[in-house]
C-alpha cells in the first residue's frame, strides 16, 4: 500500500484562513453581528476520507475530501479537484469561496468542493474511473451528493468524463430517481448537460474583464485606453479556464502576447495564435520551441512578468506571490483560477496602483452555467424547446404586417436575424453575460459607495450582506 495520511503537514497551508482574512476585511464595511459573521465563515462540513483501489497487483489508498461551507441555501455546490497537491486546507478555502461566489452572482446555492489526492497523468482510464465511482459511492453513503443536498462539478484535473461517471453511479444507486441526474453539473450534452458549460467559465472571465476594462474612469487612473480591443495579455494556464478565457479575449479583440503552462512558457509581443499554440503542444508535447515564439522561458513563471497590460491566472492558486509581484508588468489582473494571488501580493499590486478582477467574481460562469443546467435537469426540458418555434411564428407574423403596411420589404437576412427564436446556447450564453455584466457593477458600485479599497473587498461584501441576510431570514432551528 502506498499514499500515507496527508493531514500531517496540514499547519503549513493557510488558504483557508486567508479566505477568512478576506471576509474579516469586508465585515469592517458592514455591521454583522460577530456570531453571525463567525457561522458564515465556518466550514459546515467536513468529510475526509479514504479508500482503496486496485492498482496492477497491489492495492493503493486514495485521499478524498468533500466539504459543504455553508447551508444558507441548498444545495450546497462546487467542483471536484484531482490533484495530487490537494489537502484539507485547500479544500475548505476552495469551499468557503464558491459560498461567496454563488452569493455575488445569485446562484442560489451555497458553497461546496471536493478533493481526490491523485495526479490523474499517474492513472489509466479504467483506474480513473474505478476511483471516481468510488468516491461518488463514498458520498452517496454519507449523503455528501445528490440534485438537492450537494451537487459537484468540474475543477482542475477533472472534466465532462468524471461527471458521467459520477452521473452514472449515483442513478445507478438511485433507481427510478427523477431528478437523480441533477446530482452533479458539467456533464457531456448527450447526458443531460447542457451547451455552453465547458465553455462558461472563460467565456465569464472573458466578460468580467470586459467590463472592467470599460470603465473609462478607471482605465484613465491606469493610464489605458477603455475597452479590450489591443489590449496585450499573458494567460497562465491552458487548461479548460485559460483556453476559454483565451478565444474569448481574441474574439473580443485583445492580444494574447504570452502564454505560461507548467513545462514554461513563450512570448510575443505581437501576439501568438491560440489554436496554432494549442496545435504545436498537441504535437510537440510542449508549448516551447514554438517557431513563432519571440521569446520562451524554461521557468514559466518568468512569462507571467513580461510586458503586458492584463495577467489571466488561471491554473492554480498561490501563482502570484510578495515574491514575484513586484515584476509583474501587468496593471490588471484578472483572476481565472481560484486563489491565484496571495494577499500579501494583492496588496502590493493594490499599492502599485493595479485592479484585481478577483476569482469569485471572475470564474463564477462555470457555476453560472451550472446552475442553469441543474434546472435543465430538474424541468426535465431543454431551454428554449417550448417557445422557440412560437417565438419565431409570432415574430413572422409580426413582420408580415410590418411589410404589408409599410410596403418595406425586408431582405432574407434581415428577416432571418428578426425572426430567429433562441437557442438553448444563445439563452445559456445571454443569461451567464447578463450575469457577469451586473454583478461586476453590483461590486464596483459597492467598491465606490462605501469607498472600499478593492474591488475584492467590495465583491466579499456584497456576498457578506447577502448571505447574513438569508441566515437572518432563516433563524435558527431547533
Ligand atoms: P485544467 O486542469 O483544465 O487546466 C489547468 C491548466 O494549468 C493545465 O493545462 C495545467 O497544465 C496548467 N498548469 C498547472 N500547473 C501550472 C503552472 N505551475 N504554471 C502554468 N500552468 C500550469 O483546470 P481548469 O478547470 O482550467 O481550472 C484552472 C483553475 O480555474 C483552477 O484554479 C480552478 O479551481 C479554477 N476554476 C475552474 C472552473 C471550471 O469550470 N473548470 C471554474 C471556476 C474556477
Amino acid at each position: 500500500m502506498t499514499n500515507a495520511n496527508p493531514s500531517s503537514s496540514k499547519e503549513e497551508f493557510h488558504f483557508f484562513a486567508d479566505v477568512c482574512s478576506y471576509v474579516d476585511q469586508a465585515a469592517k464595511y458592514s455591521n454583522h453581528d460577530p456570531g453571525l459573521l463567525a457561522q458564515i465563515k465556518a466550514c459546515n462540513s467536513v468529510y475526509r476520507f479514504q479508500f482503496p483501489i486496485r492498482k496492477g497487483n497491489s492495492f493503493e489508498i486514495v485521499h478524498a475530501w468533500r466539504v459543504e461551507h455553508s447551508h444558507h441555501m441548498s444545495p450546497t455546490k462546487g467542483g471536484i479537484r484531482y490533484s495530487d497537491m490537494v489537502n484539507e486546507d485547500e479544500v475548505m478555502a476552495l469551499a468557503a469561496l464558491m459560498t461567496y461566489k454563488c452569493a455575488i452572482v445569485n446562484v442560489p446555492f451555497g458553497g461546496a468542493k471536493g478533493g481526490i489526492k491523485i495526479n490523474p497523468k499517474n492513472y489509466s482510464v479504467a483506474e480513473l474511473e474505478n476511483i471516481t465511482r468510488r468516491y461518488t459511492v463514498e458520498l452517496t453513503k454519507k449523503n455528501f451528493i445528490g440534485p438537492g443536498i450537494d451537487v459537484p462539478a468540474p475543477d482542475y484535473g477533472s472534466g465532462e468524463r468524471e461527471m458521467s461517471w459520477i452521473a452514472d453511479t449515483y442513478l445507478a444507486m438511485n433507481p427510478g430517481s427523477l431528478d437523480a441526474l441533477g446530482c452533479v453539473t458539467g456533464k457531456p450534452i448527450a447526458l443531460h448537460g447542457i451547451t455552453g458549460r465547458k465553455e462558461a467559465t472563460g467565456r465569464g472571465v472573458a466578460y468580467a474583464i470586459r467590463e472592467c476594462v470599460s470603465v473609462a474612469e478607471d482605465m484613465k487612473k491606469l493610464g489605458l485606453t477603455p475597452g479590450l480591443e489591443g489590449k496585450k495579455i499573458i494567460v497562465q494556464g491552458l487548461g479548460n479556464v485559460g483556453y476559454h478565457t483565451s478565444k474569448f479575449l481574441l474574439e473580443l479583440g485583445a492580444t494574447i502576447v504570452g502564454f505560461c503552462e507548467y513545462e514554461g512558457a513563450i512570448y510575443n509581443e505581437d501576439g501568438l495564435d491560440l489554436e496554432d499554440v494549442i496545435k504545436h503542444r498537441k504535437e510537440s508535447g510542449s508549448i516551447l520551441a514554438y517557431s513563432k515564439a519571440k521569446k520562451e522561458f524554461k521557468n514559466s513563471a518568468e512569462g507571467l512578468e513580461q510586458p503586458c497590460d492584463i495577467l489571466v491566472p488561471a491554473a492554480l492558486e498561490n501563482q502570484i506571490t510578495e515574491k514575484n509581484v513586484g515584476r509583474l508588468q501587468a496593471k490588471i489582473i484578472g483572476e481565472g483560477a481560484n486563489g491565484p494571488t496571495t494577499p500579501g501580493a494583492a496588496a502590493a499590486f493594490l499599492e502599485k496602483g493595479g485592479i484585481i478582477v478577483p476569482d469569485m467574481y471572475a470564474n463564477a460562469g462555470g457555476v453560472t452555467v451550472s446552475y442553469f443546467e441543474w434546472l435543465k435537469n430538474l424541468s426535465h426540458v431543454a431551454f428554449g424547446r417550448m417557445a422557440r418555434r412560437y417565438d419565431e411564428n409570432s415574430s413572422t407574423n409580426l413582420m408580415n404586417l410590418i411589410e404589408s403596411t409599410t410596403g418595406i420589404t425586408l431582405s432574407a437576412e434581415q428577416r432571418r436575424v428578426v425572426v430567429k427564436g433562441a437557442s438553448e446556447l444563445e439563452l445559456v450564453n445571454s443569461g451567464l453575460e447578463d450575469t457577469m455584466v451586473r454583478s461586476y457593477h453590483e461590486i464596483r458600485e459597492k467598491k465606490m459607495q462605501r469607498n472600499i479599497d478593492s474591488l475584492r473587498t467590495a465583491a466579499f461584501v456584497v456576498a457578506v450582506d447577502k448571505i447574513a441576510t438569508s441566515y437572518s431570514n432563516m433563524g435558527i432551528w431547533p
